[in-house]
């Protein structure tokens, strides 16, 4: 058996993307789970696209994820001599050749296919020049590509973990470029050479991907290279089965991190795009790569749903270990204008009490934050729709200051005597415990949900409670 080793291979013309974490995941999942080598390799023989800002964007998102490589990352624009070497081998055994057609030729052919309804293929012209067409190309400054010579009949059968054979016809594949007039490989050649030069046991990538399959397996064929295993995963559809796109919201990890989730929760749900791991929809990555594998991976498209990614971020909010969470929430309290880093002593405390009250009731980080003011500022408006419901009431300014009064002298103030002096309040009152609850938490948080109202309390402290109810009790009044 061949040792497993797999590589991720982005281009790095933006982000890191869903459809591309979820490539890079499965084929770290491959590699982990039997002991393989996980090879990260950058795709950049696109020189007009890529750039090297990309680059340092898709490494930081895969160290965010924490899907480590083992290996690279290669980069591609460094391993031209490779390409070349490979391309002169196949020049020489003739199993490429130069073609010297221009652009404008080439264009001429492609528009009269158009015009006759055909699917544009290379008619070959350049095939078998003899030495003296060669010259006076040469000798007009034509700068030739190279065009793998591939068969006119037969088929080309790619066998695919996950779809199974799939056959293209070789009549439908022409003698197509391996190396551009300007030198630089074509992404199948460069990229059936990577495979082979690093010993890539198994290709994992996009569906989008298939359709380049037969061609890289030609130039395999013709290298003599051992041809790596193929694996298609299936293409991420946006809720209306269009395409994914901006329109559909975040779709790109460093996105996602901008708004508070977690790496655990986005490798999660992207595990789900086109795999299921059984009954449990739960799992962590060390799981997953004990779970995982490509047979279980559907052939059919997976929708892409935020709502449910947004689901499993609260999940995992509320089942962190809390001073990483208190970590990674940080960012975003500092964002918000209410902390400063560093945090210690006395201050991370209470940054980690309030976290850990607040996460129960919000789904990403930049929730938390926004739902954790009222514990940092005092200049909270009320919302509109408590002052109606809460405020508006006859005497409620009278039942704040009687709370206010009540906690002003209650001792022990805890969270257990705070929660019995409001009850028996209420019961003196004659009233529910509601109608003193929902003014009071409007009052001291200018919210109308949130964490435990006594929980608050305690968090808030007596001082700063007792001042909000007062606050609110005149400015009801
Ligand atoms: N650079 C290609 C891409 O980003 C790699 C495809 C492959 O894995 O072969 O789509």
């Amino acid at each position: 058996m061949r040792p497993v080793r797999v590589r991720f291979a982005p281009s790095p013309t933006g982000e890191l993307h869903i459809g591309g974490a979820r490539t890079a995941l499965f084929n770290y999942l491959v590699a982990r789970a039997s002991n393989g080598t996980f090879i990260l390799r950058i795709d950049d023989t696109d020189l007009e696209r890529s750039r090297p800002e990309y680059t340092d964007g898709l490494l930081n998102s895969l160290r965010w994820l924490g899907l480590d490589w083992d290996e690279g990352p290669y980069f591609q624009s460094q391993r031209l001599e490779e390409y070349n070497r490979a391309a002169a081998r196949l020049l020489e055994e003739d199993k490429a050749y130069h073609c010297y057609c221009t652009p404008e030729e080439l264009a001429a052919g492609r528009e009269a296919a158009r015009k006759a309804g055909k699917p544009y293929l290379y008619p070959g012209t350049c095939r078998d020049l003899s030495q003296e067409e060669t010259r006076a190309y040469l000798a007009a400054g034509r700068s030739p590509v190279i065009r793998l010579r591939t068969p006119d009949r037969g088929e080309t059968v790619v066998r695919d973990l996950i779809r199974g054979e799939v056959r293209f016809d070789n009549s439908n594949l022409d003698d197509f470029i391996i190396v551009k007039s300007n030198g630089l490989p074509t992404y199948n050649f460069a990229s059936v050479v990577d495979d082979a030069l690093m010993q890539i046991s198994d290709v994992i990538r996009g569906e989008e991907h298939l359709s380049n399959t037969p061609r890289q397996q030609l130039c395999i064929e013709a290298l003599g290279y051992e041809a790596p295993r193929f694996a298609h995963v299936p293409m991420i559809l946006a809720p209306d089965r269009s395409k994914l796109s901006k329109r559909h919201g975040a779709t790109s990890v460093e996105e996602f991190r901008g708004r508070g989730y977690l790496p655990e929760a986005l490798l999660n749900y992207i595990a789900l795009l086109g795999w299921s791991p059984g009954e449990k929809e739960i799992v962590s990555l060390s799981e997953m790569v004990s779970l995982f594998s490509l047979e279980r991976v559907n052939k059919t498209a997976a929708i892409y749903d935020t709502n449910k990614l947004t689901w499993m971020n609260g999940h995992y909010l509320r089942e962190a270990p809390l001073e990483q969470l208190t970590e990674k929430a940080l960012p975003f309290f500092e964002a918000e204008g209410l902390l400063h880093a560093p945090v210690e002593g006395n201050e991370l405390d209470y940054f980690q009490k309030i976290v850990d009250t607040v996460r129960d009731r919000v789904k990403t980080l930049a929730e938390l934050a926004e739902a954790s003011t009222y514990f940092y500022r005092d200049d909270f408006s009320y919302e509109p729709k408590g002052v109606e419901k809460h405020f508006r009431k006859e005497g409620t300014d009278e039942l704040l200051r009687r709370a206010a009064d009540l906690l002003r002298k209650l001792e022990p103030f805890e969270l257990d005597s705070i929660e019995k002096a409001y009850r028996s309040l209420s019961e003196d009152l004659g009233i529910s415990t509601g109608r003193l609850i929902h003014p009071t938490r409007l009052a001291i948080s200018g919210k109308t949900m949130g964490p435990g109202l006594f929980e608050i309390i305690v968090l808030l402290g007596r001082n700063r409670t007792v001042e909000r109810l007062e606050r609110a009790a005149r400015w009801i009044g």
